[in-house]
């Protein structure tokens, strides 16, 4: 249960010198001058700026890890043995690529429940939900990663102008994910042709396990991709 995980009372208080220790070094790594050991960037500069919700065995952050070096990025998982399997993946990845995979992490935690205390209003940049759970009976909708509440919540924590990429092999889960985010009046359809230039596009079935799995039985993918817009544009 959710007493097993530590949550962050608020976004200030996530440990990011546990989480990004190059970019936020330990107190003593460095000198008066500000110059630290081991660390690239000045401590305290950057936030974590995309969200891999419910994100398996990481493959999805792997590959992003490596298109996009400078922005801090978070896999939010809830089973246990799924996020240290993570962890050590990320690990071994910084130890035999020396100055890569420093800006990606994973975080054991319910993500239906904690985005607020992770993420401050306007943070994030990009949120993916790849194949999440599809909860067919009706009594379990609610338990859905996306529904109208969450999307209030991730439009909260998303800047004007950020994205949520979703995709699933379930059809009915494809139609209720795009219907959720149509309806919602904070987020507007990413045309086909930005999606066809959008290399994070490709990566969504390609690099996560989940994906890979459908790819290989030959199966049908369902994309919806949504940009928080501003209060002010909406129709
Ligand atoms: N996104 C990955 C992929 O595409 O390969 C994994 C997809 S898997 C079918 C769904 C994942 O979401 C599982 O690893 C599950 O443990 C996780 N999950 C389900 N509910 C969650 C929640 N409330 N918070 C965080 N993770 C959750």
């Amino acid at each position: 249960s959710d007493s097993h995980f530590p949550v962050p009372t608020a976004p200030s208080e996530v440990d990011y010198a546990s989480h990004y220790p190059h970019y936020y070094p330990s107190e003593g790594a460095c000198d008066e001058n500000g110059e630290c050991k081991g660390a690239i960037y000045k401590p305290q500069s950057k936030k974590i700026q995309f969200a891999d919700v419910g994100c398996g065995f990481g493959g999805l952050l792997i590959s992003l890890s490596t298109l996009f070096p400078d922005t801090l990025m978070i896999g939010m998982e809830i089973r246990d043995k799924v996020t240290e399997y993570v962890k050590e993946r990320i690990l071994a990845l910084r130890e035999t690529n020396p100055g890569q995979y420093h800006n990606v992490s994973v975080v054991r935690t319910n993500s239906m429940k904690y985005i607020p205390n992770f993420f401050e209003k306007g943070q994030l940049l990009k949120m993916f939900f790849l194949f999440p759970d599809p909860h067919f009976k009706e009594k379990n909708h609610r338990r859905r990663v996306i529904s109208t509440h969450l999307l209030d919540e991730y439009a909260y924590t998303l800047q004007v102008g950020g994205i949520i990429y979703t995709i699933t092999d379930v059809e009915e889960l494809g139609e209720w994910m795009k219907d959720c985010l149509a309806r919602h009046p904070l987020f507007e359809a990413v045309p086909e042709k930005e999606l066809d230039v959008d290399p994070v596009v490709k990566l969504l079935s390609s690099a996560t396990e989940e994906g890979q799995k459908v790819a290989r039985n030959g199966g049908q993918t369902f994309l919806a991709v949504y940009r928080r817009i501003a209060l002010s544009e909406v129709g």
